[in-house]
């Protein structure tokens, strides 16, 4: 209804020969964007490509976030330059992308993305000499050809990320009725849904994070084919699948995305067992609290550590295989959990890349886990001013929080933390004699013990 009525009030004649989509002009009096909720750098470049003889819109995500009232988190330009042509125009400008060629143009620290308006890609035709554009599932392997600015729109993923706004006229050009979409707060697929999630998987995964991120509805043919293609998701490069899992995790609703990844069938493979982590009451609580506190903190504005994120998502599945080491193996625990490490990241590496620079302080951060148990001597002073206690220190405590381990260990550790010197030294444990610490391993052996200093994972068995 929304969609027709506004289609009639802003028609316009654009009888275009070969135009697939009728184009409506929507004036700013109708939307309400004003040219200074416009960065200073994009409005520079689009600014000078149009002083170049070129055509210039800001688009995709700034438009939408502007016309729903929030702040857009970056700014892109869509023009019909090509980036040589572009690149000549601005200075600060550098072309990247391989499957996707566009300009960066730098403005101290802000960067303006430039792209050149697509066009179809002729699936698996010959093109300048260049054969399969798609792999065998209809994934787009490259999308470097040019067009206008309607095929532009057309290629885009949602229809209200395919507006374009002009800062001097000040108006937007909708070709497939996102405007409409964005006041119904509905969230539609460009084209045949099932045709456009096997060129690109990865709009399964935007679908959930932006219909989460916006509060809109998925549209029902969006949404239908969802749940079959999902496997789909394993053929993406794991590098592109961890970006897209980034942006989702860090997007402040990643506790409402990742419910419905779930309830679409979208996180297997994703993170190894998310699926069977979630249906287990311990798993379930650890990660709705890091989930919700990660929430909390990108709302707040507050950093966000990549590192601890995954970390977290992955701790029960190191649990699980920690504690298979343990008791069917008959490791020592250290040793266990070492071995646990290094199979579920490199399960993990094969679905979704973690980056090296991650991957280290993960290890870390699971490492330290059991030198909390020890209350001892100097182990609590060294593990203090370890460079990375922060970290395990906060992991530490949600795994208290979440009732995985007893939470007087946290509480000590609340205690030792903010406690100086002298009181530091009255609250570690003496250590024993060399003789006494002998008879004491050799009854620990016989039975597993009770004391702050040696808590144990209440819950493994909970996550085995
Ligand atoms: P946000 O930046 O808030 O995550 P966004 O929509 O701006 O959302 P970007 O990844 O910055 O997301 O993409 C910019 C624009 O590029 C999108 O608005 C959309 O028009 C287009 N786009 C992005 N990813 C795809 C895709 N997988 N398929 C088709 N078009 C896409
Ligand atoms: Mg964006």
């Amino acid at each position: 209804m929304i969609r027709k009525f506004l289609r009639n009030v802003f028609k316009r004649n654009t009888s275009a020969v070969n135009s697939k989509f009728q184009l409506c002009i929507i004036p700013p009096k109708e939307h309400g964007i004003n040219r200074v909720q416009i960065s200073p750098c994009a409005l520079k470049v689009a600014h000078k490509l149009q002083k170049g003889g070129f055509s210039a819109f800001i688009v995709g995500g700034a438009v939408r976030d502007l016309l729903l009232g929030l702040e857009p988190k970056d700014f892109d330009v869509a023009t019909n330059a090509t980036p040589e042509q572009a690149r000549s125009l601005l200075r600060r400008s550098r072309i990247i992308g391989r499957r996707f060629r566009l300009l960066h143009v730098m403005c101290g620290n802000e960067t303006v993305e430039v792209s050149t308006f697509r066009g179809p890609i002729p699936v698996d035709s010959d093109i300048l000499g260049i054969k399969n554009n798609t792999d065998q599932h209809g994934r787009l392997l490259r999308d470097n050809v040019f067009g206008s600015q309607e095929e532009d729109a057309a290629r885009r993923d949602f229809t209200i990320n395919a507006l374009f706004y002009d800062p001097f006229s000040e108006e937007i050009h909708d070709y497939l009725d996102g405007y409409a979409d964005i006041k119904a707060k509905t969230l539609r697929i460009i084209g045949d849904p099932i045709l456009r999630y096997r060129e690109d998987p990865v709009r399964m995964l935007r679908a959930v994070r932006l219909a989460a991120k916006l509060d809109l509805q998925i549209d029902s043919d969006t949404a239908k084919p969802i749940g079959d293609l999902a496997p789909l998701l394993l053929n993406v490069p794991p590098a592109r699948l961890f970006d897209e899992m980034l942006k989702l995790l860090l997007s402040g609703y990643a506790l409402s995305c990742v419910v419905n990844l779930r309830a679409r069938g979208l996180h297997h493979g994703l993170l190894p067992m998310l699926d069977v982590i979630l249906e287990q009451p311990m798993g379930e609580r650890f990660i709705t609290l890091v989930l919700k506190n990660t929430d909390d903190r990108v709302q707040l504005d507050k950093h966000v550590s990549p590192a601890f994120l995954f970390a977290s998502l992955l701790w029960h599945e190191v649990l699980a295989t920690w504690n298979i080491y343990k008791t069917t193996s008959g490791e020592k625990p250290l040793i266990a959990l070492q071995k646990a490490i290094d199979d579920v990241l490199s399960k993990q590496q094969k679905n979704l890349a973690i980056p090296r620079r991650f991957s280290s302080t993960i290890i870390e951060i699971w490492a330290m886990q059991p030198r909390f148990e020890s209350l001892t001597g100097r182990k609590p002073f060294r593990l203090i001013s370890h460079p990375r206690f922060r970290a395990a220190y906060d992991f530490m405590l949600l795994r208290c929080e979440s009732g995985e381990i007893n939470a007087e260990l946290g509480a000590w550790w609340k205690n030792f933390v903010v406690a100086d010197q002298d009181k530091r030294e009255k609250m570690v444990h003496k250590p024993t004699s060399t003789r006494k610490r002998r008879s004491r391993r050799k009854s620990s052996t016989q039975s597993k013990t009770t004391g702050l200093a040696s808590v144990t994972l209440v819950n493994e068995k909970a996550a085995s």
